[in-house]
């Protein structure tokens, strides 16, 4: 069990910080007279406030991951738990975050923005953590370690024993965003939560379940990290729209299961078909629901695909992806007109 003081990682200000408490807050029982929350008493369906922690969704949520609603956030996209994260642990000016590089963009954005300095390590040229520069980096003010697994572009997921490791050493927060973990041949760290009080957990709506559009994320986390993200979150950051929808989502699991099955098969396709071209260089092994392609000539191969209203990534300027395009895998009829349009410039 690796213990970690939490109480001493969270910001003085964000301690002392007396939250709002918004009607529903005060008041949680059902089937009365709400006069309590200046609300329109008529019916519209969406008349009243959502449940600040929304309650219900938490418990379908646990009873499918088998985590307690008290170490469970709800937010406005994962993009939300990782801006609250950084506000609550990192003192401005002072503190700071460690994250790799490639990597998804928004953790560096959330810190610029908070004004926590931002450092990155460089992966391997294979794509894996680089464990010695990283332990090198890590200070006594480096109160987050933001990893994203499958990672965001290169595709791949990192070694377990790695992520264990620095979750062993570091008594900061390990942040591990898993935002492609339903496309991974690598089981989620979901279930190291209770042996590790220092691990964070991301994961969303957006990908597997197609939801992107609702803006649902989900953080696991110690009691005491989930308890203070509530604390300083807008009172009703998930509206009741997004509420229902994910209701009935979650009654149709297997339509998810589905669609992740035809996903993993599009994938394999497309690769085996991506890497008989002359013009492709490399397809990257991929854990997640997009391809990595290093191409002879990224833009030209860009421009190409948007002339024909195909748009994928180009990730030519991002470390280590010199030459490459991030492709999405799509229906297969949208694979099928990737590989035509691809087809017709050989
Ligand atoms: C797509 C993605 C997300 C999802 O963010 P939401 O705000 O939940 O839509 C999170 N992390 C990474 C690395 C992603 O690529």
């Amino acid at each position: 069990m690796k213990r970690t003081d939490i109480d001493k990682l969270i910001r003085e200000n964000i301690k002392k910080l007396n939250p709002y408490s918004s009607a529903r807050n005060e008041y949680t029982g059902i089937d009365a007279v709400l006069l309590d929350a200046n609300e329109n008493p008529n019916n519209t369906l969406y008349n009243r406030y959502p449940d600040p922690l929304q309650w219900k969704v938490k418990q379908r949520i646990s009873e499918m991951k088998g985590i307690s609603p008290e170490m469970m956030f709800l937010g406005n996209g994962s993009d939300e738990a990782i801006d609250l994260l950084i506000r609550a642990f990192c003192h401005p000016g002072k503190d700071n975050i460690l994250s790799i590089d490639p990597t998804y963009g928004m953790y560096k954005v959330c810190a610029d923005i908070n004004e926590v300095e931002y450092n990155q390590i460089l992966l391997r040229e294979d794509f894996q953590l680089n464990m010695e520069m990283l332990f090198q980096k890590i200070s006594k003010d480096t109160k987050l370690l933001f990893l994203c697994s499958p990672n965001n572009p290169t595709s791949n997921s990192f070694n377990t024993n790695d992520i264990l490791e620095l979750l062993n050493k570091f008594d900061g927060l390990l942040v591990l965003d898993e935002a492609y973990i339903d496309f991974s041949a690598q089981e989620s760290l979901l279930k190291k939560l209770n042996e590790y009080e220092n691990l964070v957990v991301l994961q969303t709506f957006s990908k597997a379940w197609g939801l992107a559009g609702i803006r649902l994320g989900m953080c696991f986390a110690d009691r005491r990290v989930i308890s203070v993200m509530n604390k300083i979150k807008f009172p009703y950051n998930v509206n009741n729209l997004t509420l229902k929808i994910v209701s009935e989502a979650l009654g149709n699991v297997e339509l998810k299961n589905k669609w992740i099955e035809e996903i993993l098969s599009e994938r394999e396709r497309l690769s085996a078909e991506l890497v008989k071209f002359h013009s492709i260089q490399n397809v990257y092994p991929s854990d997640a629901n997009f391809l990595l392609v290093k191409v002879d000539s990224p833009h030209l191969v860009y421009n190409l695909l948007v002339n024909k209203k195909i748009i994928v990534r180009d990730r030519s300027k991002v470390s280590l992806c010199e030459g490459c395009l991030r492709i999405t895998i799509g229906t297969k009829a949208e694979n099928d007109l990737l590989l035509k349009t691809l087809e017709e410039k050989k």
